[in-house]
């Protein structure tokens, strides 16, 4: 369609994906070195005549890879094919060793999935045309400014060679939100597969596909005719690495796109890079074509058969399911069952602590307290997995009416996270056992003895004076007394 005719016409955003996932594998893709990058790591130490492309150095296909992707096949309820094969994908670029990329073309081992996502409430499915094996390239340092500006380029080749999935949605997304929704989602379960670690630098990056159709062309499902779609000119956006970066980058482009239109400019059909910084998307080239990059069979991979092997590959419970799971079996509210299962680690230490005690102190000790104190510290589950016990003495102590919730809260537990203590070693240090009914019926005859005046203004009816009471009983007591009890006790002593 001409810019003239697509100016006149309501405009609706077209938006497909390309995720490139790292696998959470011990060693790379085709070689024994290691993938586990630490941040202070020395550049090209992860390196070998492989992922070096030295000649002569032949590929071997990691296993843990090939189960990471059939488990993501799984989860997105995908075909998983029987028998699968690797191409090389040929361009030169200083990250690339070999001058050639070992991906998947023809035949990539997962296609036809889809993953649903609820936006503002609405459930969309998003189609997930293939999902392929591949491997990731090195990365580059630019010294002293930018891509366009650097003095000069280092290259490292640590991250060459690591697992990548790279997942290529149908142009399905209607608006940079369902981006967004997408991402969480995908990386939620990714998450729960344990293929993946969002914590790692550049474990996701994306490169989304920008057009403008015109609004009457998209159905009432939200399908667009495919002659629309491969009749739009669209921008390929590059180098995205966060939910909130996709979600911007794509918010700028429906702008600059809308813009050219209103002008009677057509959109040049191109690839752009996102500067996050800048928060622009730049021109970076035309359009690669994929018979730009001279596609052929990897004759040292010989084809991957994963028949009968597939079917022993199993998946854990997933996200949504869980969540449903969890609304039924603990008669959690929606609120409550997303928070519990935000993560499979969450979920699992919920679980847990639930077949200990009842669900419901469980749920509100979990998903309330112990989730927001760790927040707080900027820790995670993962700090405290392995102090399930010392948590659930925690909650024993609490049900067993051995302390107050309020020093359960406000002293005990935050005195485990912060020091890594247990909880009867914080009730002994910090004396916090309630106090015994003898003590607290003394406090209550001291306390009543002690103030005639307010005793004087109980009996005329001032509300505040048995307030007052109770807070010296309170602070007699250190704390530790009950307030309810407390307030029965004065109430009962008072009107005898
Ligand atoms: P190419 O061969 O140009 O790489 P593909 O068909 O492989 O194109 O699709 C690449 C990506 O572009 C996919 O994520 C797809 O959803 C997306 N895409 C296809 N058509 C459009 C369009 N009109 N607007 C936006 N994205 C699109
Ligand atoms: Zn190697
Ligand atoms: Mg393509």
């Amino acid at each position: 369609m001409t810019a003239q005719a697509l100016q006149q016409r309501d405009l609706a955003v077209v938006i497909g994906l390309e995720v490139h996932v790292q696998l959470e594998t011990d060693t790379k893709i085709f070689c024994g070195c290691s993938i586990e990058a630490a941040d202070d790591e020395e550049p090209n130490t992860r390196t070998c005549p492989v992922c070096l492309g030295l000649p002569g150095a032949l590929p071997v296909l990691n296993e843990a890879a090939v189960e990471s992707a059939v488990k993501i096949g799984k989860a997105i309820d995908a075909d998983v094919a029987e028998e699968t094969r690797f191409h090389r994908k040929n361009y030169y670029y200083p990250d690339l060793p070999k001058n050639f990329q070992i991906t998947q073309y023809d035949a990539p081992i997962c296609s036809d999935g889809s993953l649903e996502v609820s936006v503002e409430g609405e459930r969309r499915e998003i189609g997930i045309g293939r999902a392929h094996l591949e491997e990731d390239p090195g990365s580059l340092q630019h010294e002293g400014g930018n891509i366009e500006t650097a003095d000069y380029s280092l290259v490292n080749y640590n991250r060459a060679g690591t697992p990548l999935m790279e997942i290529v949605t149908e142009p399905d997304f209607r608006g940079p939100g369902e981006v967004r929704a997408f991402l969480a989602k995908l990386e939620e379960v990714l998450e729960y597969l344990g293929v993946f670690d969002a914590s790692r630098d550049g474990s996701l990056r994306i490169d989304a596909n920008i057009s403008l159709v015109p609004a009457d062309e998209v159905g009432e499902d939200g399908d667009v005719d495919e002659d629309v779609l491969a009749d739009a000119n669209r921008t390929e956006v590059k180098n995205i690495s966060s939910h909130k970066g996709a979600e911007q980058a794509l918010a700028y482009e429906v702008t600059r796109q809308k813009n050219a239109v209103k002008r009677g400019r057509e959109v040049e059909q191109e690839t752009r890079h996102w500067d996050e910084s800048r928060g622009i998307t730049v021109s970076m080239r035309s359009k690669e074509e994929e018979k730009d990059y001279r596609y052929f069979r990897e004759a040292d991979l010989p084809p991957l058969r994963v028949s009968d092997w597939k079917e022993q590959i199993s998946i854990p419970e997933l996200p949504d399911a869980r969540r449903e799971r969890f609304r039924e079996e603990y008669a959690l509210d929606a609120e409550a069952a997303s928070k519990l299962t935000s993560t499979k680690s969450v979920a699992d230490f919920f679980e847990d602590v639930a077949d200990r005690f009842d669900a419901d102190l469980a749920a509100t000790w979990v998903a309330d307290d112990l989730l927001g104190e760790l927040n707080y510290r900027d820790m995670g589950i993962a700090d405290v997995e392995d102090r399930l016990d010392e948590f659930a003495r925690l909650i024993e102590l609490v049900a067993a009416d051995e302390i107050t919730e309020k020093n359960a809260r406000e002293v005990v537990l935050r005195t485990m996270l912060d020091e890594g203590l247990d909880p009867d070693a914080v009730v002994d240090r910090e004396d916090l056992g309630k106090a015994g009914d003898e003590a607290v019926v003394a406090a209550v005859e001291e306390a009543i003895d002690e103030n005639p005046d307010a005793v004087e203004d109980y009996h005329a009816g001032e509300g505040g004076a048995l307030n007052f009471l109770v807070g010296q009983v309170m602070s007699k007591t250190g704390g530790s007394a009950d307030p309810g009890t407390v307030n029965g006790l004065l109430r009962e002593r008072l009107e005898a």
